[in-house]
């Protein structure tokens, strides 16, 4: 070891010795994995202010790159929230240098993409600076450049959320419309008030009214279905009644975007639509399991794990919704969840896929989804990489080596809870690569999937590592997947042939490939 990695390792939440993330890596982890769970050994509130510290240390490094990095792991798609990017975002709207500021807001419409992320934005902006010019302009801005049919849907969509609504952002930004249609709309937004004097704007104000109508129940089922058909009204703009209908449902199911139709699936087949062999169900297949559709609309894969989950189970999380699961569905989940991944070239590398299935593992949840532990979470992605990879071996550790029976042909449930029921130790992330030296097996790549808070064993993972090079002559590479928003890795900064992940970003098993394959 030499004397500059000793110097840069620090002390991680279990006493263990890890090394420190660089900022910019740090800040991914936390754009993607979030901090609105607590982990075994940091509480929620320690970790939410870690984080916006490492916001302000990387804007302080350099500020266009740290916008240019909220704004693209928002974009892409690759956290399964918005929360993390919204609230850096504020943060960087608050920064002291002009130009940071400038960019920043400039990035408004790349990561607020709906009425909701905005008025989550305004609810959190205010923390880090006062509604001035800049703020107001931007603002303004994102409603004034949406084309008309983007705006009319923004807000008959998403009315309000956290005590704001469109009239209140409206009324903050001072936007003064520039056509007919947006004033139009704005007008209907703060007084309800809708005209159609001018021409081209009639099918606004039909859908407007036929909206209204609906909120006032002054409807029959053929008409609210009319109305899903003609305007693409959603399930969120419905009142509650309706959602009891197969028939309603049924013409909502036709251009039902694919979020929706995740989250809806438990709804659909409870009130009778999604029958085994029905048409409908046949459909919802094939939707979910059309890779182009499912790129388009960022479906991300811990959305599908969390769907699968739900349906799976047969009953709701809250609520007395129960239903029985359907087997061509759930096959296609399973199919849903591999492709949600971004497309992975396999890189034909000999792997060895570690999962750290040690006590802290199985405490907190990944990516606000319910239930679903660091264990849980890292077994599943792991099999994104075991069905593509052809040399894939799979195994668990604490602070020994844990039998796990993990097939590729296993299904994402069997997988989960083969994980659940293991043994759980203390942890010691060397043992992957000790293990693997001593039985002289082949492995190109090591991925260990892991909280970094390793602290049991006497050999450090990165000696392990180097140990096992020297053994076996292999340059033998290693992937570390953090499942948790903390600061620590076991990968050495200075090693090239070290890299750490980020658990459930949708990227992580295309960019490790191409990582297994780099020379
Ligand atoms: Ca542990």
């Amino acid at each position: 070891m030499s004397t500059r990695n000793t110097r840069c390792m620090v002390q991680n939440s279990a006493g263990g010795r890890a090394f420190a993330l660089d900022p910019f890596a740090r800040l991914e982890r936390f754009l993607i994995l979030g901090a609105d769970g607590p982990t075994y050994y940091a509480a929620q509130r320690t970790l939410a202010l870690e984080n916006a510290a490492c916001v302000t240390t990387c804007l302080a490094l350099d500020g266009a790159r740290t916008v240019k990095t909220i704004a693209d792991v928002s974009n892409a798609g690759r956290a399964p929230k918005n929360d993390a990017a919204l609230f850096a975002l504020a943060m960087a709207c608050g920064a002291p240098a002009d130009a940071m500021r400038r960019a920043a807001l400039n990035a408004l419409p790349r990561v607020c993409r709906t009425g909701t992320h905005l008025f989550q934005f305004a609810e959190t902006v205010g923390r880090f600076r006062r509604w001035g010019r800049g703020l107001r302009r931007a603002v303004a801005a994102w409603y004034l450049d949406l084309g008309t049919d983007a705006l009319v849907r923004q807000v008959l969509k998403y009315g309000q959320r956290q005590g704001w609504s469109h009239r209140d952002v409206l009324r903050l930004s001072h936007a003064a419309p520039r056509t007919p249609a947006q004033q139009a709309v704005f007008r209907w937004l703060t007084a309800k008030e809708i005209t159609a004097t001018d021409a081209g704007l009639e099918a606004l104000s039909e859908a407007c009214r036929a909206f209204e109508a609906l909120r006032a129940r002054s409807v029959t089922e053929a008409e609210v279905i009319a109305s899903v058909r003609r305007h693409k009204f959603t399930h969120e703009m419905l009142p509650t009644e309706w959602k009891r209908s197969p028939a309603v449902w049924a013409a909502l199911l036709e251009d039902m975007p694919l979020t929706a139709m995740l989250r809806g699936l438990a709804q659909m087949t409870s009130v009778g639509l999604l029958t085994p062999g029905s048409e409908a169900a046949a459909f919802v297949g094939r939707k979910l399991t059309d890779a182009a559709a499912l790129g388009r609309a960022r479906i991300h894969p811990l959305a599908v794990l969390s769907a699968l989950r739900v349906y799976r189970s047969g009953r709701g999380l809250a609520g007395k919704l129960t239903w029985t699961s359907e087997r061509g569905l759930c096959d296609a989940l399973e199919r849903c969840f591999d492709l949600s991944f971004r497309a992975i070239t396999p890189s034909g590398k000999r792997h060895l896929l570690a999962l750290d299935v040690s006590g802290s593992m199985s405490c907190g949840e990944v990516g606000g989804s319910p239930g679903l532990t660091p264990a849980m979470a890292s077994a599943a992605m792991a099999m994104a990489t075991l069905r593509v990879e052809r040399h894939c071996e799979l195994m668990g550790f604490s602070h020994q080596l844990v039998d796990l029976p993990i097939r590729r042909e296993h299904t994402l449930t069997q997988v989960m809870k083969i994980v659940q029921d293991v043994p759980m130790g203390a942890t010691d992330c060397a043992l992957p690569m000790l293990e693997a030296a001593r039985t002289g097996r082949a492995v190109d790549v090591f991925v260990v999937y892991t909280d970094n808070e390793t602290w049991f064993g006497k050999v450090h993972p990165h000696l392990a590592l180097r140990q096992y090079r020297e053994k076996t002559g292999i340059a033998a590479k290693l992937a570390v997947v953090g499942l948790t928003a903390t600061q620590f890795t076991i990968a050495d900064p200075d090693d090239p042939g070290s890299l750490d992940f980020v658990g459930f970003d949708a990227a992580a098993p295309a960019v490790m490939a191409d990582f297994a394959r780099a020379r």
